[in-house]
């Protein structure tokens, strides 16, 4: 055979990682089997009654009473992607924060949307001060939305988000926050702090397998949504045919997998028995642990320390260290993945995520137990 022909694997035989990297993070054998819950058809009444509970158990991790709230067929982009497509319209105005590798995305989409973005721009690695964002608002008031990442994966920083949230529930921009690595790992309160749009993803601190993204509209962002003079220019994510689908009507709109929905639904109530407020405590105790853990190492943080996510962690490695040699060889000999860096980030960090499951000592325990089987940081 040609030497450039794929080889031929078998999915029995591949190795199990530990995931430790900025997404997927692990997933539990009780979503794994939920997930293989024999397939049910999208309209069937069973299906439908688990959409409204899914529905009800995002609305208490979000922190709100929005009926609006659901899960899209998708990844965390897809989030994204219907969050901007049914707000902005051609020619609308979008104040993007950018601070990192998603804000950027956000900008390129809103722009592809045919709106005049207004980039507020911060260094890697730093936050967004809010009154800059305010700033931007009073210069431009008349904005659709103004939209901040909260948990920046690409750098590993918190962005403060109640100063900002409790400005523009005061004018007619609506407020939307990318909260994909925040959700299930940090606190969000979507309607105490004001939150007009948001969107996550399953695969990061919720603990489910990659595919669907919850989402959760404020009435007044609903409001604009139906005011729209253009329909929204994906048909796939908008919100007012998927709410007709999984709404009272339940109109056939496209076939949403019922599996990755068992499979949301399991981890959602696993959220639910450890209680919210405890999962955040144990992302907040293992972050913590693993910063201490490196940085007896020589390790340092690429971030604001002010401003450090629990979940994810991005370092440069001691001096001399090689990120990208020995990030392969904690995937080749270890089994353990974590993430190269992103933009300005380039080649000399890695991004560790302890999100959801992966958020334990015992991950804490082998990562480093690698590190120093590889002499990182030894003199
Ligand atoms: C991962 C991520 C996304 C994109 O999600 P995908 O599931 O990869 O599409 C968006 N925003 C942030 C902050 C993320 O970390």
């Amino acid at each position: 055979m040609p030497s450039s022909s794929p080889s031929r694997v078998s999915v029995s035989q591949l190795k199990p990682r530990l995931l430790l990297g900025p997404g997927p993070s692990p997933v539990s054998g009780r979503v794994l089997r939920a997930l293989a819950h024999p397939t049910l058809g999208h309209l069937d009444p069973q299906f439908l009654t688990l959409l409204d509970d899914v529905s009800l158990r995002l609305r208490g991790i979000f922190g709100t009473g929005n009926e609006a709230t659901l899960a899209v067929s998708g990844t965390g982009s897809a989030g994204m992607q219907a969050a901007l497509a049914n707000l902005l319209q051609p020619g609308d105005t979008a104040i993007v924060g950018i601070h990192g590798y998603f804000g950027g995305r956000m900008a390129e989409m809103a722009r592809r949307l045919g709106a005049g973005v207004v980039a507020v721009e911060a260094e890697w690695g730093r936050v967004l001060e809010p009154e800059r964002l305010i700033d931007a608002h009073r210069a431009h008031p008349r904005a659709r939305l103004l939209s901040v990442v909260h948990a920046e994966t690409s750098t590993g920083v918190r962005q403060p988000i109640r100063e900002v949230g409790a400005y523009l529930s005061g004018t007619e921009t609506l407020f939307v926050v990318d909260a994909v690595t925040s959700l299930g790992g940090i606190p969000v309160g979507v309607d105490a702090v004001g939150i007009d749009v948001c969107y996550s993803a399953t695969q990061k601190c919720l603990g489910a397998p990659p595919g669907l993204a919850p989402i959760s509209l404020s009435s007044r962002a609903v409001d604009v949504v139906r005011r729209r003079k253009v329909p929204v220019s994906s048909w796939y994510l908008d919100v007012g045919l998927l709410m007709d689908y999984l709404g009272a009507g339940h109109v056939y709109h496209h076939t949403a997998s019922s599996n990755l929905f068992f499979a949301l639904h399991e981890a959602l109530q696993e959220i639910e028995e450890e209680g919210l407020e405890a999962r955040h405590d144990r992302h907040r105790r293992v972050g913590a642990r693993l910063r201490l853990e490196l940085g007896a190492r020589g390790f340092t943080l690429f971030g604001d320390p002010g401003h450090q996510l629990p979940e994810l962690t991005s370092v440069r490695l001691p001096d001399g260290a090689d990120a990208v040699r020995l990030r392969h060889a904690l995937l080749e000999r270890y089994g353990i993945e974590v993430g190269g860096g992103l933009g300005p980030t380039g080649a000399s960090v890695w991004r560790i995520g302890l999100m959801g499951n992966g958020a334990s000592e015992a991950s804490v325990e082998r990562l480093v137990g690698a590190v120093d089987e590889l002499g990182i940081g030894s003199v």
